[in-house]
């Protein structure tokens, strides 16, 4: 099973890169895909930045 990317991007909290399996969630909205994903190093749930 291959990742669909190594990384989803930077937690916009603390900086952490975030890595593909933390994904929680992604669906379109109106603007474009948003995702959801834990981040690894504070533990919140947030928006990854590219
Ligand atoms: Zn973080």
């Amino acid at each position: 099973m291959a990742t669909k990317s190594a990384t989803l991007g930077t937690c916009p909290e603390c900086g952490e890169t975030i890595p593909g399996g933390y994904l929680l969630i992604e669906y379109e909205t109106t603007e474009g895909p948003e995702q959801f994903a834990e981040c690894p190093d504070c533990r919140g749930i947030v928006h990854p930045r590219p």
